[in-house]
């Protein structure tokens, strides 16, 4: 991994007034450095209000791809986790603008990826149904791609230690090469997730 992207909402969020608006600066900063260390068009990023959380419009003739936040609609961190309760950057359940952003780029990845032809959907089909899956939300193996590239592009060390089949892929099969280079807990920042993040990754299925 290479040492680029050195920021994370644990490190930088630690005095922010205006929680949702930087998580969303900071989502999309580290996903515009991904795209571009990794030769993919960088989408651009915008707060719209939105029946969703969040919305991926791919490029046309006219315009950029894009990349809409409903920021009202976003959850700031939960910082003491509790039942049911569980929602930070960079971890595998992020409802946080941070997050939103992260897996609305995994959507702009993977239709890259189909463009370039890279994509092999029989494996990532296979991949993404058996074994442990990123978080309660992967009705189908598109959304389980988002949710995948949330952690590739914000916490890549979780998701290589908890779901290495699937962190393979990324790099491997995509060829894709994440920008964050700390350790999990480093990423996460937030210690009451650290005893969850420690059973996630010895968790085999
Ligand atoms: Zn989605």
């Amino acid at each position: 991994m290479t040492t680029i992207g050195i920021i994370t909402p644990a490190i930088e969020l630690m005095n922010t007034k205006h929680k949702k608006l930087s998580l969303f600066e900071l989502g999309a900063k580290l996903s515009q450095d991904f795209c571009r260390n990794n030769n993919i068009p960088v989408p651009e990023y915008k707060i719209q209000s939105l029946d969703s959380t969040g919305l991926y419009l791919s490029q046309t003739r006219n315009r950029n791809a894009q990349i809409l936040v409903n920021l009202d609609a976003t959850a700031n961190p939960v910082e003491n986790p509790g039942h049911m309760r569980w929602s930070h950057p960079a971890w595998k359940t992020d409802r946080t603008p941070f997050g939103v952003v992260l897996h609305e780029t995994g959507h702009h990845l993977e239709l890259i990826m189909r463009q370039k032809g890279f994509w092999k959907a029989y494996d990532w089909t296979t991949i993404s149904l058996r074994g442990k899956k990123v978080s309660g939300y992967e009705p189908n193996d598109s959304e389980a791609f988002a949710e995948t590239m949330r952690l590739f592009i914000g916490n890549p060390d979780l998701l290589r230690l908890a779901i290495p089949n699937r962190y393979n892929y990324m790099c491997q099969v995509l060829k894709l090469q994440p920008i964050v280079s700390m350790d999990y807990k480093t990423a996460i920042g937030n210690s009451n997730y650290f005893p969850a993040a420690e059973m996630w990754v010895a968790k085999t299925k």
